[in-house]
């Protein structure tokens, strides 16, 4: 544990850098924006989250996991499962609670304006997968904190799922595909560019589908698993209606796109409706 930063520092680079190199090597989508004007505004919303979390809660899902070891709380804790073993049910577990924490941050309308951050990127790379609004960031921190003492998840299954979490938000949101063969197979196991840029549709109905960052079966369990696009990778419009500026790219407008009204239904909204 002594190393948790550089562990998360190192995973963090590492797989940023493959994922870009893969992007180059091989896009799935001719990009709208030059990466000259989206990548330093995403990157830089990054940075702001990074040095608000390290400011007012550096640490603190794993300091939760510390006290819930302590003191005994949490299912986990009741189960006296073998530690391997609750390290895999307490990552799954966490994993559970993230999907419930991005359907909600849809379905209720000022969350969503949070959310919506993350929407609003035009183009769908490595760098959406790190562009989130640092409020949501907070208030996924005080969930997951939450989450952790009531599973009972150890530091150790904590930090695995972090760095779990960060390198497949990274790689389901690149630019780029598996091989076909094998992508019918990772999605089973793992979150697939594919699956979740239906996410990042336009059309509501889409957006209100792979709710999953990293594992793929809570989707599936919940109904809210959706295979392709309409429109087909290529052609699907990524992205929010009422966005769709360049000058909404700016780190400026990010930070403050939380307080502009959301024209039209908010995803889930939709869903019902569409149904
Ligand atoms: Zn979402
Ligand atoms: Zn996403």
């Amino acid at each position: 544990m002594e190393f948790e930063g550089l562990i998360r520092v190192a995973a963090f680079g590492l797989v940023f850098g493959l994922v870009a190199l893969w992007e180059l090597a091989a896009p799935r989508r001719k990009a709208r924006f030059d990466r000259r004007i989206r990548w330093p505004h995403n990157l830089g919303l990054l940075l702001v989250d990074v040095v608000i979390l390290r400011l007012l809660a550096p640490g603190a899902a794993i300091a939760v996991a510390w006290a819930a070891q302590d003191r005994g709380w949490g299912l986990l804790s009741v189960l006296s499962l073998p530690s391997w073993l609750a390290v895999l049910v307490g990552v799954a577990l966490l994993d559970l609670a993230i999907y419930f924490q991005h359907v909600m941050f849809h379905a209720v309308p000022t969350l969503w304006r949070l959310h919506r951050v993350h929407h609003t990127d035009l183009d769908f790379d490595v760098t959406t997968g790190t562009r989130f609004h640092p409020i949501e960031i907070l208030i996924s921190m005080a969930i997951k904190c939450a989450a952790v003492a009531a599973i009972g998840a150890s530091p150790l299954a904590v930090l695995v799922f972090e760095v779990l979490l960060n390198a497949t938000a990274m790689f389901n949101h690149a630019n780029a595909s598996l091989p076909a063969s094998a992508e019918r197979w990772v999605r089973l196991l793992v979150v697939t560019p594919d699956m979740h840029r239906v996410h990042h549709s336009v059309r509501y109905e889409e957006s209100s589908s792979n709710f999953g960052f990293n594992l793929p079966w809570w989707d599936r369990l919940f109904g809210t698993y959706r295979t392709q696009p309409a429109a087909g990778h290529e052609a699907m419009t990524i992205g929010v209606d009422a966005f769709r500026s360049a000058e909404d790219l700016r780190l400026d407008r990010l930070l403050l796109q939380p307080l502009r009204d959301t024209p039209g239904r908010y995803p889930i909204n939709g869903r019902r409706e569409a149904a």
